[in-house]
């Protein structure tokens, strides 16, 4: 059973109802939709297609809505622009016009104020870097430091630079509303900058009613500088290696993956890898043997989950990059992890009494974790101290807490009804987990539910062998 869990974006390669069948017997256990890309239309068509399949395969699967953020973009072009090295590209906005021979309008009308002369600006992934020479109120001209084509709609990242851009932008509410709406577990955020942003979106979502969680999305220098701050209000954390290898320099960015894995394992916040993975499977059948490399880091590092972005979004060959994240990830996990949760840090005494059982389910031959769970709490709580071997069967009194679990590290979801008497819910996820063969005789079952004494409910950890 791979604990390590993997995620797809969805795209024109992947909306099919038959490759869609393909990814979830191939393993994938969270779909994202990219709001940078994807229409409301789009995404009102898409996920009930994901529920349906699912349901059909009895696989829990959890559904990641990620808003574009505070994003700049360049405008349209009549003709894609041939930048040569020493070139003025001027950037232009709403309204206002440029003299030279190369120019583009940009989607936010505060850039010449967020901007100064000297300060990079770099467009399309890093492929074109200019310097600001000069800014006016509705300018900024810039020299182009390198040779390349400019086409329309392009990203710009401005490393170090602070957008006053709001977090979250009318565009993003609306994208958040509509999620809330399709019942989405989990909503990433792009481009968080601070804890504040977080604490917007947790108000939006409890205005509406939404139980999704917030996954805190790493992708500039603002972010690293409030890491901890943002570890420990969202819910989630993507290392989303696209933006934030653009945003700092590019030695920094392994040091950065491992410091932030690593706090996010103490701390036991979930902890997602994304972008650039299995890259080269865009085009060919076959990754580099970096990219294997790239994962079997990520898979040892024991990060939550693994994410593809174009390799399924666009790429030729999404069920592929599925089945290569599948071995690589199951044959890294018998090696051996990095051990990070070693240092866990634990708060209360649920949290203790959790660890007491992984210690017990560590020591064992042949054991399984079984965990209950009204909202989540205590599943997430084992799979924080990352178990050296047993699986973690956890049980969940509803179908939206099971997906929920999805993206959490070693965690096999399960739905059953949960029972007053806390020992019948036990034989109910007993004789499931017989019937589905997921337990045989001799296995060793660490519990971790209620009892119920003198009237109070109390945590309490059992040993059975299965007879
Ligand atoms: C990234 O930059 O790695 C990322 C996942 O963000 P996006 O694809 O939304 O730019």
């Amino acid at each position: 059973m791979r604990k390590t869990k993997i995620i797809c974006t969805l795209g024109p390669a992947t909306e099919k109802p038959e490759i869609l069948r393909k990814l979830i017997t191939g393993g994938t256990d969270v779909f994202r939709l990219n709001m940078s890309h994807a229409k409301p239309e789009w995404v009102r068509r898409i996920v009930p297609r994901i529920r349906q399949l699912a349901e059909e395969q009895l696989r829990p699967i959890a559904i990641l809505l990620d808003t574009q953020g505070p994003a700049i973009r360049t405008g349209d072009l009549k003709e894609p622009l041939h930048l040569k090295q020493g070139d003025i590209l001027e950037f232009t906005v709403r309204g206002s016009k440029s003299p030279e021979k190369n120019s583009v309008t940009v989607n936010y009308d505060q850039f010449p104020s967020d901007v100064s002369p000297g300060d990079t600006i770099l467009v399309d992934n890093g492929l074109i870097k200019l310097v600001v020479m000069a800014k006016k109120k509705d300018r900024v001209r810039c020299k182009v430091l390198n040779s390349a084509i400019l086409g329309s709609r392009r990203h710009i990242n401005l490393p170090g630079v602070h957008v006053n851009l709001p977090a979250l932008t009318t565009k993003d509410i609306a994208d958040v509303k509509l999620g809330t709406e399709l019942g989405v577990e989990y909503v990433a955020m792009s481009f968080v900058r601070e804890e504040r942003d977080i604490e917007q979106l947790r108000r939006l979502l409890h205005l509406r009613k939404s139980l999704a969680l917030i996954m805190a999305k790493i992708e500039d220098q603002a972010a690293i500088a409030s890491i901890d701050a943002i570890i420990k209000a969202a819910d989630a954390i993507m290392v989303a290696r696209g933006d934030l290898g653009i945003e700092v320099p590019m030695e920094e960015l392994p040091i950065i993956q491992r410091r932030i894995v690593k706090t996010c394992i103490r701390l036991g916040k979930p902890v997602v890898v994304a972008t650039h993975l299995l890259e080269s499977m865009i085009k060919n059948r076959l990754p580099t043997r970096a990219e294997i490399t790239d994962v079997a880091n990520a898979v040892f590092e024991q990060a939550d989950a693994i994410m593809l972005s174009g390799e399924t979004s666009v790429g030729r060959y999404p069920v592929e990059c599925v089945e290569v994240l599948n071995r690589v990830a199951t044959r890294i996990e018998r090696s051996g992890g990095a051990g990070y949760a070693e240092s866990a840090v634990l708060n209360d005494a649920r949290q203790r009494t959790v660890a007491s059982a992984v210690v017990l389910a560590n020591s064992l031959p042949r054991a399984k974790i079984i965990v209950f769970t009204l909202h989540g709490t205590m599943p997430r709580n084992v799979s924080h101290l990352r178990p050296e071997r047993a699986p973690i069967f956890a049980f969940a009194a509803s179908e939206e807490v099971r997906r929920r679990l999805c993206i959490l590290w070693g965690v096999c979801p399960i739905h059953i009804e949960f029972d007053k008497d806390p020992n019948k819910t036990i034989q109910t996820a007993e004789s499931v987990l017989r019937n589905q063969k997921l337990v045989t005789r001799g296995d060793n079952l660490v519990i971790i539910s209620d009892i119920v004494a003198e009237g109070s409910r109390f945590d309490c950890v059992q040993m059975r062998t299965i007879k």
